[in-house]
């Protein structure tokens, strides 16, 4: 596995790869690797026969009250990780100049489906994953892209700037990968003390019922208000949004427990 912090030996290595004919396929990551990100390499791998991760955390998705400094970074035992998965081909680790030369700025604007949920919460998030992710598509040049529908609006965002851009790059869902008790993988969780890794855990089973009951014929509204009463009561300290998107057919949902900030989606159940 090539690992290269260096953004000219990246695109020698995927020119090279090219002119064998080779597809590329495209893992972006902010690190702290867990099985979530390896279930993407995965699936990238069944559509590609050359692999790229990038492993940047990207200031410009952070605001300036978030989590950029804390924000768990572990390169050698993510690099260890990969090299025993064996999947990889290079990982690209970028300096800050390499993604951002002349600064932050950018004209590629995150779109519609932006509107809304994270948005409301987190209004420069959607603009600052444009931004890098539009970047490391330049940089990298892939065939295929895999993001997890673990952030699903954000994986929306994604297929629309593409489609807007007119890129030629096949944008590839990942499932989503839970523990034992349905808390889907995260970064972030590595905040989370014994109690509220506990209470994280009814985080799923909460956005599950209401995917149920709505299908059942309770009115989403509703379901959506008690289950935010319902986290509450479980021990969540705030609730940012727990939402039912029609056009998505999914139940979003946002929510702290102390100073860790959690999301979790899942689809309605699918009716016969
Ligand atoms: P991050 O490093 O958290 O920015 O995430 C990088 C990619 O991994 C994004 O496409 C995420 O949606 C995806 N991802 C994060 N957690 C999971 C998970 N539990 N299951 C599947 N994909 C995930």
């Amino acid at each position: 596995m090539i690992l290269t912090t260096n953004k000219d030996q990246l695109s020698a290595q995927i020119k090279d790869w090219k002119k064998n004919g080779q597809r590329i396929g495209f893992v972006p990551t902010m690190g702290a690797l867990h099985d979530g990100h390896l279930s993407l390499c995965e699936t990238a791998a069944k559509n590609a026969d050359k692999l790229v991760m990038s492993i940047f955390v990207n200031p410009t998705q952070f605001a300036p009250h978030e989590d950029l400094d804390s924000y768990p970074r572990t390169l050698e035992r993510d690099i260890e990780n990969l090299n025993n998965q064996g999947i990889i081909d290079l990982v690209y680790a970028p300096e800050q100049a390499d993604i951002y030369p002349d600064g932050a700025d950018s004209a590629i604007k995150a779109g519609p489906a932006a509107q809304g949920l994270e948005s409301d919460f987190r209004p420069h998030f959607f603009d600052g994953v444009v931004n890098v992710v539009y970047r490391l598509f330049t940089q990298v040049n892939p065939d295929i892209a895999v993001f997890g529908e673990k952030d699903f609006q954000q994986l929306q965002v994604i297929e629309e700037m593409v489609a807007d851009q007119a890129m030629d790059i096949n944008i590839i869902p990942g499932a989503i990968i839970r523990d034992d008790h349905g808390l889907a993988l995260s970064s972030r969780n590595a905040y989370l003390t014994a109690d509220e890794l506990e209470t994280a855990r009814m985080l799923n089973q909460i956005i599950y019922s209401v995917a149920h009951g709505i299908s059942e014929g309770v009115d989403p509204d509703e379901a959506c208000k008690n289950a935010a009463e319902m986290l509450l009561k479980a021990g969540f300290d705030k609730v940012d949004y727990i939402a039912y998107h029609p056009t998505w057919s999914r139940i979003l949902a946002a929510a702290w427990l102390g100073k860790t900030r959690l999301i979790d989606n899942c689809a309605l159940p699918e009716q016969d």
